[in-house]
C-alpha cells in the first residue's frame, strides 16, 4: 500500500505547489495591477538610466473616452530630487504613478526617462529601474522574509533584516513568535495597512532602484504610524529620483517641488513655503489638515487623561 500511497502523496504535494504557484502569479498580477494589453514595441530597447530624469510632457489620459482624467500635465523630476503630487481624491494622482510604471500608455503627449519615451523601451527594463510602493500593497501568501526578499531574491538574511529595520518594521517582525518566518497574506497573519506598506518599503529598499514612486496610504493612520512611515520613506528616497503622491501634506514639506492637481490639471506648483504664501488651494488644504491633526491630538489627550 505504501508503494501506491507515496507517489499519490507526491502528486498531492506537487499539486499543492502548483496551486500555490498559481495563486502567487494571480497575486503578482494584482500586485502589479498590470494591464495585459501593454506590449513591448518590436525592437524595443532596454532603458538606459543615466540621471535619471523623469519628464511628463503635456500628458493627456483617460480610462474612458468620455471622461478625461489628465488634461495636459507637464513636470520634470530632476535626477535625485523629490517631486510631490497632492490634491483632492479623484484628481488623478495615482493615475500619474500608473502611467510612469506603464500600466497604461498616455493618450497624448509623452513621458520620458533620460530622454527615452517609455513606449520605446522594454517593460522589463523600465520596471527594473522603478521601485513602486503602491497605495494598497498585496502580500504573497508566504513568509514575511519572502515578501521582503522579493525586492532582490539574492539578498542575504542579514540584508533582509537591515531593510526591515530601515523601513521601521523590523521591531514589529521580531516581536512575532515566528519572526521573519511568520506566514502573511490572506492565508497567514493579516497585517494592517501601515504594516503592509512598510513591508513594501523594505522590499523597495532592498531593490534599491534609481527611480521611486511612493503612493501613500489614504487610510487614516495614527500619528505614530505616520511618523514611522515618513522616516522609512525618507530613507528610501534619499538621493533617488522620487515621485511621491501624498495625502498627508506633512510628508511633502521638504519636497523640491509640490504639484497641486485638481480635476486633471495642475492648479498650483512650487515649494511648500511659496505655496503657503500664495494662500491658494494648497494653503487651504494645509490649514484644514493642521486643524484636523490638532483636533486628533486634543482627543488623544482627553482619552489619556480621564
Ligand atoms: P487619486 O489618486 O487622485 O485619488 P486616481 O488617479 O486614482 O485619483 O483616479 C482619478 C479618476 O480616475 C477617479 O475618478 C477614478 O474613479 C478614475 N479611475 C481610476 N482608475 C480607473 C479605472 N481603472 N477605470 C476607470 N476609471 C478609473
Ligand atoms: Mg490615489
Amino acid at each position: 500500500l505504501m508503494q501506491i500511497y507515496r507517489p499519490l502523496n507526491f502528486i498531492g504535494f506537487v499539486y499543492r505547489e502548483i496551486r500555490q504557484g498559481l495563486t502567487d502569479i494571480e497575486e503578482m498580477f494584482k500586485l502589479l495591477d498590470r494591464a495585459p494589453e501593454i506590449q513591448d514595441k518590436p525592437g524595443a530597447k532596454p532603458l538606459s538610466v543615466t540621471g535619471p530624469v523623469v519628464k511628463f510632457d503635456d500628458v493627456k489620459f483617460h480610462y474612458d473616452a468620455d471622461r478625461p482624467i489628465l488634461k495636459g500635465i507637464s513636470f520634470e523630476v530632476p535626477a535625485g530630487k523629490t517631486i510631490a503630487v497632492v490634491g483632492p481624491s479623484g484628481a488623478g494622482k495615482s493615475t500619474i504613478s500608473r502611467l510612469l510604471y506603464r500600466f497604461y500608455d498616455v493618450i497624448e503627449g509623452k513621458i520620458t526617462i533620460d530622454g527615452q519615451d517609455l513606449r520605446d523601451v522594454t517593460q522589463e527594463s523600465l520596471r527594473a529601474a522603478i521601485g513602486m510602493v503602491p497605495q494598497d500593497t498585496v502580500l504573497f501568501n508566504d513568509t514575511i522574509a519572502y515578501n521582503i526578499r522579493y525586492g532582490r531574491p539574492g539578498a542575504t538574511d542579514e540584508e533582509v533584516r537591515k531593510a526591515a529595520e530601515l523601513a521601521q518594521i523590523g521591531h514589529f517582525i521580531e516581536s512575532l513568535p515566528k519572526g521573519y518566518d511568520t506566514p502573511v497574506g490572506e492565508r497567514g497573519l493579516k497585517l494592517s495597512g501601515g504594516e503592509k506598506q512598510r513591508v513594501a518599503i523594505a522590499r523597495t529598499i532592498l531593490k534599491g532602484p534609481p527611480i521611486l514612486i511612493l503612493d501613500e496610504a489614504t487610510s487614516a493612520l495614527d500619528s505614530k504610524t505616520e511618523e514611522d512611515i515618513k522616516s522609512a520613506l525618507d530613507v528610501v528616497s534619499a538621493n533617488r529620483t522620487t515621485l511621491v503622491i501624498a495625502h498627508r501634506l506633512s510628508t511633502v514639506v521638504n519636497a523640491d517641488e509640490i504639484i497641486v492637481l485638481r480635476d486633471g490639471q495642475i492648479a498650483e506648483r512650487g515649494t511648500h513655503h511659496r505655496l503657503l504664501v500664495k494662500q491658494g488651494l494648497y494653503a487651504q488644504m494645509w490649514n484644514r489638515q493642521r486643524e484636523a491633526s490638532e483636533a486628533e491630538e486634543r482627543m488623544q489627550r482627553v482619552a489619556n487623561d480621564p
